[in-house]
């Protein structure tokens, strides 16, 4: 059978053509293959120096233990840790909103190449746990039809792709909340409580792991909701993964 390859390649350069590929973030024609262009690239804040050994929040300033920032101390989540790579800040920001709320789908495999990143953080894999598999936020099925796609589903199918990593969607949002945008932790936690179950006849893994991926850690409420139901379904380790951390 001739190779496809040749097809493929032009097939690509046409569309290139076409649609020429832009920044994620400014649309601006891109120089050279990749996700931002060079000054969005250059703004791009990534989370290298000391920081939260829960939940990422980066420290400005040296460290000489294991530190735990304001949002953690005296909390208790229910998942292992959350990761991300990157700040949630100028033009991530604005790709993850563009991506979410103008429904610019495409930005999904910029997004998850980011959310990739956090896959090399030295705190995943922890011991135990033989497969991992990546479990996706649900939206309500009112949400759902609000905003036509669920952005934490579209990420984690991407990423599976990207990785090799399996999907499953074990979680469902059994309530429609209000947007937690302008609630704080305390309001958010009252917001969400019981609003996610398993899915039904949907039986976890056994001697698994989970990476529950969402486009945004902010205060870890609704991270810490669907943690605690796949722990009480007898979860092992649950690891959060988001693109970005707010
Ligand atoms: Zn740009
Ligand atoms: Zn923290």
């Amino acid at each position: 059978m001739p190779s496809l390859a040749p097809l493929r390649s032009f097939a690509l350069a046409a569309l290139n053509l076409l649609y020429p590929p832009r920044c994620a973030a400014c649309l601006a024609r891109l120089p050279a293959p990749g996700d931002f262009c060079p000054p969005c690239a250059a703004q791009l804040q990534p989370i290298d120096g000391p920081h939260c050994r829960t939940c990422s929040e980066p420290f400005s300033g040296r460290l000489a233990a294991p530190f735990a920032c304001p949002n953690c101390r005296g909390q208790s989540f229910a998942f292992d840790c959350a990761l991300s790579a990157w700040r949630s800040s100028g033009p991530l920001r604005e790709a993850i909103h563009r991506f979410k709320y103008g429904r610019h789908l495409h930005l999904r495999l910029p997004l998850a190449h980011k959310l990739r990143d956090a896959l090399a953080d030295p705190r995943f894999p922890p011991a135990p746990a033989a497969n991992w598999f990546l479990v996706p936020v649900p939206l309500h099925p009112r949400r759902l039809r609000e905003r036509r796609f669920n952005q934490s589903a579209e990420l984690a199918l991407t990423l599976s792709k990207l990785t090799g990593l399996p999907c499953r969607h074990l979680l469902r949002r059994t309530r429609y909340t209000s947007s937690q945008a302008a609630l704080n932790r305390p309001e958010r936690l009252r917001n969400l409580a019981g609003a996610f179950s398993l899915k039904p006849r949907t039986p976890l893994p056994p001697h698994a792991g989970f990476l529950l991926v969402d486009d945004v850690f902010t205060t870890g409420s609704t991270a810490h909701e669907c943690a605690a139901v796949l722990k009480k379904a007898g979860a092992g380790p649950v690891i959060v993964l988001t693109v970005a951390r707010g």
